[in-house]
């Protein structure tokens, strides 16, 4: 018996599809498996999860829903991979005491009053579609406690949370601070880590390059082209370096040469776990007050500043060199640490798993 951790649909672990809550997973693994848990791990195929016990399964990957209407329906690609993975979580359930979904989607939620394993259901992002925010609304009635999210703010965003406050469990995140370097100097380049795409705002990071005639080191998912053309197009002055994506090692080597971490979300980001890599390296966060981006301490370990104001953006980054960042990496190891992560997540198994 152990537990099962059932992966996001939209591509393979390790490739940098699923975003933040891809090194979520991998980290919570991690952790468990120190404290000696006996975990598997339920993903597309192709994952790469080391030193992990990955089921691995076959199918068509789902798009992503960030872009979608409000009301847009309920799809499921033709031979879906997240459909095979509940089909095998409802053959081989006898063999676990809990499993938990990281998929932000319709199905699992569906499904779930169908099985007879307790499930729980990390929410990795907030509030997108209606049909989704239904779903969760019901199932936080029918089994209570069983809705985790990253963040309050997170939580707030699902409208149902008004009458029914208490709907979600706050996890959090953490990461494995040993793989991140403490740097105590850095080059005059700016950061900015992410997926490729509308919702992170790389537009607002390309207008700061080219006002204040600074480069700023892009690392992350190429996941819309078109989008990244535009923005050359529209910013020709910008000195934007695109490295493609990094591993951790090397994302932790480049983002802490820099002398910031520019996050210019346009949605209300659940966590945006770059924010804390980038204290871990002493790397100060320069982040849009929007959603829960309270993950730097303004004035202290970064600055949030009103969101969409450039002016405001440039300001911060005049300011930063006056930082001090060994602050950044006191707070990533106080409040972010992988052991604090473990503990909350056990805590909430314990409230379900069978014995
Ligand atoms: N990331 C990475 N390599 C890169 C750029 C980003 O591994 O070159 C990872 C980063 O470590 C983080 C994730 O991509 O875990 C982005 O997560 P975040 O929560 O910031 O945003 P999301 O993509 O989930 O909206």
């Amino acid at each position: 018996m152990g537990l099962l951790l059932a992966s996001t649909p939209v591509g393979p672990m390790g490739t940098g599809i699923g975003g933040g809550v891809e090194l979520t997973l991998r980290n919570l693994v991690q952790e468990l498996q120190r404290r000696g848990e006996t975990v598997d791990v339920l993903a597309p195929a192709g994952s790469m999860l080391p030193a992990a016990n990955v089921i691995a399964v076959p199918g068509d990957a789902h798009p992503f829903a960030q872009n979608d209407p409000w009301d847009a329906p309920i799809q499921l690609p033709t031979d879906s991979v997240l459909a095979r993975m509940w089909d095998w979580v409802r053959r081989h359930q006898h063999g676990y005491d809990l499993v938990v979904n990281f998929a932000y989607d319709w199905l699992p939620f569906y499904l779930t009053p169908f099985l007879q394993i307790p499930v729980l259901h990390f929410v990795s992002m907030g509030s997108l579609q209606a049909s989704l925010d239904r779903m969760l609304a019901q199932t936080a009635v029918r089994f209570p406690g069983t809705l985790g999210v990253y963040t309050r703010i997170q939580a707030q965003s699902f409208a149902f949370t008004q009458h029914q406050p208490q709907s979600f469990r706050v996890l959090g995140s953490g990461i494995d601070l040993s793989l991140y370097e403490y740097r105590a100097d850095a080059g005059p380049q700016l950061a900015w880590v992410g997926r490729i795409a509308p919702e992170k705002g790389l537009e607002d990071a390309a207008a700061v390059s080219a006002r204040l005639d600074r480069e700023v080191w892009v690392m992350g998912k190429m996941q819309d082209e078109a989008y990244w053309q535009r923005i050359q197009q529209d910013f020709p002055t910008a000195q934007l370096i695109y490295t493609g994506f990094h591993d951790t090692t090397n994302l932790q080597s480049r983002l802490g040469q820099c002398q910031a971490l520019l996050m210019t979300p346009k949605w209300v980001e659940a966590f945006g776990n770059v924010a804390i890599e980038a204290l871990a390296c002493g790397v100060p966060v320069i982040s849009y007050a929007r959603g829960p981006h309270r993950n730097c301490r303004h004035q202290e370990t970064g600055f949030l500043v009103e969101p969409d104001n450039l002016d405001s953006l440039c300001q911060a980054v005049a300011q930063v060199p006056a930082l001090r960042r060994d602050r950044c990496r006191r707070q990533a190891e106080r409040e972010y640490s992988l052991e604090a992560l473990g503990d909350r997540f056990q805590d909430w198994f314990a409230t379900v798993r069978r014995t």
